[in-house]
């Protein structure tokens, strides 16, 4: 499934150019176009989903056996001390491009960055008993 509006399909179509460096039946990983890390890099499913809940189940592994391989390519080559790996899901987490895609982004001691919890600061005051119960009580 494909959408002709979509800017990532077009990027899995080979219509608009993009750093690929990674490439299967199912998916493929290029360079983010504003790197936050040197090999920032992107890896999405070739089926249009706008985020998670509308990929098929059976492309799911698919997509994080892409990651892996990414992963892989990115430490080998590129030597990181480690990955942020994460999924910006709706406008409000900063989804901007309507695809799926996973970010993956190689990681130095040195990089002033922090881990992926520090993206969002709400967790004061939150009563744990209770979304305890609405999540399964
Ligand atoms: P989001 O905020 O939706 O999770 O991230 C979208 C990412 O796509 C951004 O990091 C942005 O730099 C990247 N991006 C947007 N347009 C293009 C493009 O045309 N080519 C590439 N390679 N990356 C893009
Ligand atoms: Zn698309």
């Amino acid at each position: 499934m494909k959408d002709e509006n979509c800017l990532f399909c077009k990027i899995a179509a080979k219509k608009i150019n993009a750093a690929i460096i990674f490439e299967d039946a199912h998916s493929i990983g290029f360079l983010d176009i504003t790197p936050r890390a040197p090999g920032h890099t992107l890896v999405i499913p070739k089926y249009h989903a706008e985020a998670l809940p509308s990929l098929p189940d059976a492309e799911i592994s698919h997509l994080f056996e892409a990651v892996k391989s990414v992963d892989a390519l990115l430490t080998g080559k590129l030597e990181p001390d480690g990955m942020t790996i994460g999924i910006n899901q709706g406008p409000a987490s900063g989804q901007e491009v309507a695809h799926l895609h996973v970010h993956l982004m190689p990681r130095w001691h040195s990089d002033k960055g922090g881990p992926i919890q520090s993206v969002v600061h709400n967790g004061s005051g939150e009563d744990f008993e209770k979304i305890v119960k609405k999540l399964i009580g």
